[in-house]
């Protein structure tokens, strides 16, 4: 591999929100694989519509997919005591570290020097918790992918794609919230 293109793990919350991530990272030369690991999203089904859609992503991109495996039972053990919480809230830090994590465990697995996440595009999460967790571990790429207009050409590309987006954030809490996609 090219020093002038090094590997980047892009733990990939949903297709939206990596379409425009994973093509802003291509611009500055990464070489990217999406990383899908979200056991925070429930119920099943909507977890595999969400992969589902990764999937047609990375065919669309052309870029590695890598799946983890979907435990909600240890996300839900692991957020325990933050369930009421509201969005944006303890539990969602919470939440950016179990996922934010296992990115990490797994870019060291495969030798991958950098990773990073999706999650910044969204302007219904606040960019500056999220990266402050990720640089807990090494190798984080603190790409703030709101900036650039990363939010918009996310929709644009979503419609361009036809890819399938949410009506809220993920887990069974955040059911009835005001986040979308
Ligand atoms: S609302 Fe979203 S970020 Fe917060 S805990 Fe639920 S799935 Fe995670």
């Amino acid at each position: 591999m090219s020093e002038r293109s090094p590997k980047v793990l892009l733990h990939t919350c949903c297709s939206p929100c990596a379409s425009a991530s994973t093509l802003r990272l291509i611009k500055d030369n990464y070489t990217v694989t999406l990383f899908f690991s979200n056991s925070n999203i429930f119920p099943e089904e909507e977890y595999n519509k969400r992969l589902m859609n990764a999937r047609k992503l990375a065919n669309i991109l052309n870029v590695p997919l890598l799946e983890d495996i979907y435990d909600h039972d240890s996300w839900r053990l692991w957020i325990r005591g933050f369930e009421s919480e509201p969005e944006r809230g303890k539990r969602c830090e919470k939440c950016f570290h179990f996922n934010l994590q296992k990115t990490w465990q797994k870019a060291k697995d495969l030798n991958i020097p950098f990773f990073t996440t999706t999650l910044t595009i969204s302007p219904y999460k606040i960019s500056p918790v999220i990266l402050q967790i990720g640089r807990q571990f090494p190798g984080f790429l603190a790409y703030n992918f709101k900036k650039e207009d990363g939010y918009k050409k996310s929709i644009e590309l979503s419609h361009q794609w036809d890819l399938y987006r949410q009506k809220y954030c993920g887990c069974e809490y955040s059911m009835n919230g005001e986040h979308k996609v």
